[in-house]
């Protein structure tokens, strides 16, 4: 029994001073992700500002986990927000049913939608994974590199 014990005892010792660590201090450091990883979704801007999002559903309709909502309005003299007739006046995703397929972003004709990065998304409630079209708007006019998730930190 002891002679066990002693054998495990060496074999964990000999693992721990002869292993590379594959366990890093989180998060104080980081892992590089894949040039491809898909994460927090990102709602993007042309130049002028204006959202590339025309509101026509096709993401939700292609969500297999149905967790869009989008709903769209006429844009009005005066009151434009995209190029297009229509644009998403609300825009939800419910971060706690996505899969994080891209889907999406497959299949929005206008590339308004991405997933980048950026996979620092736990919160501590259920509704504050109710990610609103404020929260997923790219910021304008001075997006800042982490907005979109270009650190690949
Ligand atoms: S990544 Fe997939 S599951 Fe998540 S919102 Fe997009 S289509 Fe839906
Ligand atoms: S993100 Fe793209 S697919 Fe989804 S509603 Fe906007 S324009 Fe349509």
């Amino acid at each position: 029994m002891i002679g066990e014990l002693i054998k495990g005892l060496g074999v964990t010792i000999k693992h721990a001073l002869t292993s590379k660590r594959v366990t890093i201090e989180y998060p104080e450091q980081k892992r590089t992700l894949g040039p491809r990883a898909r994460w927090r979704h990102v709602l993007l801007r042309h130049e002028d500002g204006l959202e590339r999002c025309i509101g026509c559903s096709l993401c939700a309709g292609a969500c297999p986990a149905r967790c869009i909502l989008v709903e769209a309005a006429e844009n009005r003299e005066g009151a434009r927000y995209s190029p297009g007739e229509r644009y998403a006046k609300v825009y939800e995703i419910n971060m706690l049913r996505c899969i994080f397929c891209g889907y999406c972003q497959d299949a929005c004709p206008v590339e308004a939608i991405i997933l980048r990065p950026i996979y620092e998304i736990s919160e501590y409630t259920r509704d504050a994974e109710i990610y609103t079209k404020d929260m997923l708007l790219m910021p304008y006019p001075n997006p800042q590199t982490e907005d979109l998730g270009n650190t690949n930190a």
